[in-house]
């Protein structure tokens, strides 16, 4: 995984970085990548996060097992992290930062759990929803407020035409 070639497009593209160390993600992020049992970034990683960081607009594609997750999660989270904010919630509408949204209630748990994992011990909050379960529980649980909400279409669509989100 770590040898394979990487193609970017685009002007004047970041470099990559080589460890996440030096990646300039917070240090409270680096340990919580490092108790993951990550110990360097994959290659999409490491042209990814800071693309991200500098606010580029990123259009990744990679194959299974290749850390795309964690490609996408990581910049966002230290952005969250750095500013600090609360979630919002007004007028019974949650307002989340940021919304992911993933074709099967599978991808859904899994980018939820890493973005847990990856959150851990900090001020952001992350919820998923997707359908097929209780729509209340979900509900509430966004009502309550989100810097992340990792969703799937069909229920994101609901919580939307519903008012109680985004
Ligand atoms: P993904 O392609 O995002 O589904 O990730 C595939 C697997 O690789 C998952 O089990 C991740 O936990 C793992 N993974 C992602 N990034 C790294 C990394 N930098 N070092 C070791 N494992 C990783």
């Amino acid at each position: 995984m770590q040898d394979t070639e990487v193609n970017v497009s685009g002007e004047n593209v970041p470099k990559p970085i080589s460890s996440f160390e030096s990646s300039g993600l917070r240090q409270h992020l680096v340990n919580n990548v490092k108790k993951s049992g990550y110990t360097k970034p994959t290659p999409i990683q490491r042209y990814s996060i800071p693309i991200i960081m500098n606010g580029r607009d990123l259009m990744g594609c990679a194959q299974t097992g290749s850390g795309k997750t964690a490609a996408f999660l990581l910049p966002i989270i230290n952005s969250l992290m750095s500013s600090q904010e609360p979630p919002i919630v007004e007028e019974g509408t949650a307002q989340p930062s940021v919304v992911i949204v993933s074709p099967t209630r599978e991808l859904t748990i899994q980018i939820y759990e890493q973005a847990k994992k990856f959150s851990h011990n900090s001020i952001v909050k992350v919820v998923e929803a997707y359908g097929g379960t209780s729509t209340n529980y979900q509900r509430n649980r966004v009502l309550a407020g989100c810097h992340i909400l990792v969703a799937t279409p069909g229920r994101l669509n609901d919580f939307v035409n519903k008012r109680n989100c985004c």
